[in-house]
This record gives C-alpha cells, structure tokens and sequence, in this order.
C-alpha cells in the first residue's frame, strides 16, 4: 500500500501547478465575477488540462476519464481560484453523459471541442422546485411527429450564458430522460441568478418549445437517472478534491500570519490554543486527503459501484474544510476578516461546497442506508 502520488499523477500536478501560477494575478478578480474570466479561459486552453475531461477517442488524454486525476487538479486549482477550478470541473460534469451515452456522432461533435476548451458545457439538473428532490423536475420532453420538443426552467446552472450546449434532465411520460441542448437552439434563454457569497459563472435557463431532432437524445428514454448517477460517480469525489485544497490554502495563511504575528510576548501559533487550531487543522486535511485520494482510486476502477466512498469523501472533507477555514479566520483576529483577503475569500468559498453536488444531509442519508444494507 502506498499512499503517494506516483509518476503520472506528479506529472498532472505539476501541469496543475503551472496552470494556477499563471492566473494567480488575477484570481481575485476572476472569483468575483459571475461570467467568464477570458484570461482564466485562455489560462485553461493553455494548460491543455481539460483533455482529462474526454476520452483518448474523441481529443482526451486517457483511454477512460480518471477520477483520482481529476481530484488533483481540483486540489490545485481551488487553493488559487474557485472560478478557475469551477471552469476545468464542468469541462468534465457538462460533457461525461455524451462520453458515456452520446451517439458517435454527438461525441464527435462535442467531445474534441470540449477536450480543448474551446466548447463550455453545463448539465442542467436544477430546477426553481426540484433541487436535492431532483426526481421533482417539471421540465419535460415530449416526443411528437417532428421529433422532441423540450419546455421547463432549469436554475442555478454553472456556465449558463456562456455554455455551448446544456445536457438537460427532463421528466418523459413516467420516467426521465436526458437530451442534448446546443446553446443556440431557437426557445433556449438565460437570465441571471442571485449574486452568490462567492460569485459563480450561474444563471438560470428557459426551455420554451425547443425544437430538437431525435438524435438529441442522450442515451435511451428512460435513462435519464442513470446518467445523473454515472456523472456523480466519476465527479462527486472531486468536490471532495477541491475541498481539501482549500483547506490547505486557508491553513496556510493562517500559518504565515501566526508565526509572525507577536502577541503577548509570543507569536500566536506558540500559544497553545492557537498551536491547538493549527494541529487540528493540519490533522483535518491530512485526513481528508487520505480518504479523498482513496476514494478517487476506487472511482477509476468502478465509479458507480464507489459512489458511497465518493458521497463520504465529500461529506467529510467539505465539512472539513469548513470547520478549517473558519477556525484560521479565527487565528487571524480581525486581519482574517478583511475583505477581499484571500482568506476572506476561501472562507466565502468553503459555504456553497456542502450545498452543491449533494448536500450534507442528503449525503448522510445515502450513505446511512448503504451502511444498513451492508451490514449483517
Ligand atoms: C455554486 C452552485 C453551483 C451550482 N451548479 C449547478 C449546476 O451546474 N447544475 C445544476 O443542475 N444545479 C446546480 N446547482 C444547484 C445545486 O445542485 C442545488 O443547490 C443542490 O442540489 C441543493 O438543492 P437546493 O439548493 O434546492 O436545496 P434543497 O433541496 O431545497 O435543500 C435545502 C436543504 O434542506 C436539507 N435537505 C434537503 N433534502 C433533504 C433530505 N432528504 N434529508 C435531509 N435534509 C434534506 C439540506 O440541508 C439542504 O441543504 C448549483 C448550486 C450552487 C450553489
């Protein structure tokens, strides 16, 4: 057992590393907006970092997408910007129900342009009345002569505005169906959501009698659920990525400041509450490294099947980085809550990742009754 990274993954950090180091002068601004940062963007076509996104087929770098890999990225990223880890995550969450039930011809279409960056996808999942109760979607297809024709709201959908297409969940007579929407199509409209705490590239997206041909369809009528669950088992892990590497930039900020800030005749991080924080800090991302890297290898072998390892993942190191961010505001005194600090910043940004992709309490449920079932 070996709890490295080896070659490849190493190899991928380091390209990570290179990508967050040429938008660090701009990280700030780009995590305060809510469109597209294009330096951001070109940063990421740059990296060459979202072939990981696509099979070697269609542009992609690996023969099949490669959860730990992903994770690594993400880890990098969001320690230097939550729009640029955002961007490279839904590169692969808006594309993988077409890599994995798209016609030759969809893939063929979409894929390598996503490889590249040059198409932005998004997956449409949410409604205004359907958000953790996804089977509550109003959003329907309809078959008719013509072929489909697409009528609903989707809200809080990453990339909408800027999105080449939208993979959209929609209700089809009793079950749920997935159907590929290109940006363009006459009826589709974006309007803007709520500015979040922490800005998100987000709007809200009207399907109104988008008119699309059979061969919209992803997959088989019916499959819709399946897809939802295919793309959660090979990305939901890498939240759990990305959490911890903001764990671990807040945790250092907050070390930076304690070790030469003086009070009471000591620096702070020699005061033992304070050295306490700082343990159980460090402690809390160790920890949750661990458990994410472990459940990203159980993704490579079977997303679906280690899914559960996946929701813990990222239950544990989301509520992590949580607990940890606010405790090194903590360390910091009143020089933690300046805004526009970095540390202010993470701090904004650790609230919306135990909301999003699953929430906690949603997870929890998951994950008690695989438990139940399992045990004898
Ligand atoms: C930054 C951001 C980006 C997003 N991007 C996308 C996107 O690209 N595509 C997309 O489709 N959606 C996206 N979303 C929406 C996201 O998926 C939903 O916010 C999420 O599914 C939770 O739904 P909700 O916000 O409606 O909360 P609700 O479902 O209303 O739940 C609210 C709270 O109630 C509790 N709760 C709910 N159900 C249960 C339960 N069964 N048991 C116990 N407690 C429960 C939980 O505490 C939960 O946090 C995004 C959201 C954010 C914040």
């Amino acid at each position: 057992m070996n709890f490295e990274l080896d070659g490849p993954y190493l190899e991928i950090q380091q390209q990570a590393r290179e990508f967050a180091r040429a938008i660090e002068p701009i990280a700030a601004e780009a995590d305060e907006m809510s469109e597209i940062h294009p330096g951001v963007l070109a940063a990421l076509r740059e990296s060459g970092l979202s072939d990981l996104m696509v099979p070697a087929d269609y542009g992609g770098r690996t023969e099949r997408l490669d959860p730990l890999a992903i994770c690594v990225v993400r880890e990098v990223l969001m320690a230097t910007s939550a729009h640029a880890d955002s961007m490279f995550a839904l590169q692969g969450i808006g594309s993988y129900a077409i890599t994995v039930a798209g016609s030759g011809e969809q893939r063929e279409h979409w894929l390598p342009s996503v490889a590249t960056a040059q198409a932005l996808p998004a997956l449409a999942l949410t409604e205004p009345d359907a958000g953790s109760d996804l089977k509550s979607v109003t959003t329907e297809l309809v078959t008719g002569p013509d072929g489909l024709l697409l009528n609903g709201t989707k809200s809080y959908i990453s990339n909408a505005g800027a999105a080449a297409f939208y993979v959209t969940f929609a209700r089809e007579e009793s079950g749920y169906s997935m159907v590929l929407v290109p940006a363009d199509a006459a009826g589709v409209s974006v309007t803007p959501t709520p500015e979040l705490i922490a800005p998100h590239v987000l709007g809200d997206v009207q399907f109104d009698n988008v008119k699309l041909p059979a061969s919209a369809r992803l997959g088989n009528p019916g499959q819709g659920l399946d897809l939802v669950l295919a793309t959660l088992g090979v990305f939901r892990v890498s939240v759990a990525g990305a959490a911890v590497g903001l764990a671990q930039a807040a945790l250092e900020e907050a070390v930076r400041h304690t070790r030469k800030r003086v009070q009471f005749g000591r620096p702070l991080a020699r005061l033992g509450p304070v050295a306490q924080m700082l343990a159980d800090c460090w402690t809390e991302v160790e920890m949750t490294r661990l458990l994410t890297y472990r459940a990203a290898c159980l993704a490579v072998d079977d997303p679906a099947a280690s899914l559960n390892h996946s929701s813990m993942a990222k239950l544990a190191a989301s509520e992590a980085a949580s607990r940890v961010v606010d405790r090194c505001v903590q360390m910091m005194g009143r020089y933690g809550l300046v805004r526009d600090s970095k540390i202010e910043r993470l701090y904004r940004q650790a609230r919306p990742m135990r909301i999003y992709e699953g929430a906690s309490e949603v997870l929890r449920l998951g994950i008690a009754r695989q438990l139940t079932q399992e045990v004898q």
